[in-house]
């Protein structure tokens, strides 16, 4: 692959959006970049953006699934192949395959599949987040009762991290024993907490073992109360850890996405999909460990009327983020983008634009739809 260099578009880099950049890449990597005028080097290929925003390619690190495929149900590469394609088309070129609560069993494959998909360079993934089973049953949300269990000494012997990428874990704090916290992240996870009931000073305990972040902010937590703060207390007290948060307008009410987004601000708030296998399919049901999940009006439920994940996408969560608060498209794709590469440890090379980065990009029109998106310098959907 040569160089190729993109002309004609609103750059972010540097936090703001500027017109006279061209973006060069060379296997992969973003290599220069020149103002306009400058000579480009003979050969290279051009990439006119005729106007459109050139964006750090989206990160999502909660996806359970898409194109018609459910992780949990194809832990292996082709269904992260899968998973990973049907969502290039809403400029996510980073994701976290997501397992939610199921055995032991289904866990040791996920993490194998992953490692092999990173092996083997599926484009797109970043590593794991094994969401459950160490959760609360007051707080399971969709997740399967009989799944939940505790986690013991042994399982956290036999729990191994990725060999190359992001395992993200999340856990309900106060089903455990003290000190597993300061166990799994010394064994290489990023452990957050969600699907919890804990108190306030449970978690404010967890972070000081290196709990790192919260999952699915106000979804399936303890509630803020006047004397008692909570999980979503605590996570809006803490200035050292990052959430996640669903903005698909049913799951979180945008008055709530904006006092998160007053209390925790850009940098430490990640717009996440939780997505299901109707993302980038066009089927609207599927089985969700044995139960029926249909979309109906932009939103999974189960036949109990259980909220069961979503149909969202990064590029809808982004417009929404904007709409919802009125921040700026810099402050969203921090949000969308530079914030998860930070929380995942991957803020040298992945979540904005300079020079050293990989040449992960998406292409935005002016009313924030989908032009193109790149992976490593390769266009991988195209509108
Ligand atoms: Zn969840």
């Amino acid at each position: 692959m040569g160089e190729i260099a993109y002309i004609n578009g609103k750059v972010l880099a540097e936090g703001r959006f500027q017109d006279d950049l061209t973006v060069i890449t060379h296997e992969g990597l973003i290599t220069r970049l020149p103002t306009a005028g400058e000579n480009l080097a003979a050969g290279a290929q051009v990439v006119d953006l005729g106007g459109d925003y050139l964006l750090p390619g989206f990160i999502d690190t909660q996806v359970n699934g898409g194109g018609n495929v459910l992780f949990n149900e194809s832990p292996d590469v082709e269904g992260i192949r899968t998973i990973a394609g049907a969502h290039q088309q809403f400029g996510t070129t980073g994701l976290l395959p997501t397992l939610i609560s199921d055995d032991l069993e289904v866990i040791h494959q996920g993490v194998a599949a992953v490692d092999e998909a990173i092996n083997s360079g599926v484009p797109g993934v970043l590593g794991i987040h094994i969401e459950g089973p160490f959760l609360s049953q007051e707080r399971r949300g969709v997740h399967d009762a009989r799944k939940l269990r505790k986690l013991t000494a042994e399982i956290i012997s036999d729990l191994q991290p990725l060999e190359n990428g992001c395992s993200v874990l999340t856990v309900a704090p106060e089903t455990m024993e003290p000190g597993m916290i300061r166990e799994l992240t010394a064994k290489g996870f990023r452990v957050c907490a969600g699907h919890s009931n804990a108190d306030y000073e449970v978690i404010k305990n967890a972070i000081e073992q290196g709990l790192c972040g919260f999952t699915h902010l106000f979804n399936a937590m303890s509630q803020l109360g006047a004397r008692e703060p909570g999980v979503v207390g605590a996570a809006l007290d803490s200035d050292t850890t990052w959430c996640g948060i669903i903005v698909d307008q049913h799951h979180v009410s945008p008055a709530s996405a904006r006092i998160a987004y007053r209390c925790i601000g850009p940098k430490k708030l990640m717009l996440v999909t939780d997505a299901m296998p109707p993302v980038g399919s066009p089927d609207t049901d599927f089985t969700l460990l044995g139960k029926h999940v249909t979309v109906k009006n932009g939103v999974c439920i189960d036949s109990d009327g259980t909220l069961a994940g979503t149909a969202l996408d990064m590029s809808t969560a982004l417009r929404n983020m904007i709409n919802i608060t009125g921040c700026s498209l810099a402050e969203a794709c921090m949000m969308a983008s530079h914030g998860p590469a930070e929380f995942l440890g991957l803020q040298n090379c992945l979540g904005r634009i300079e020079v050293g980065f990989n040449a992960d990009f998406v292409v935005v029109s002016p009313d924030l739809g989908v032009q193109r998106t790149i992976i490593g310098g390769r266009e991988v959907w195209a509108r």
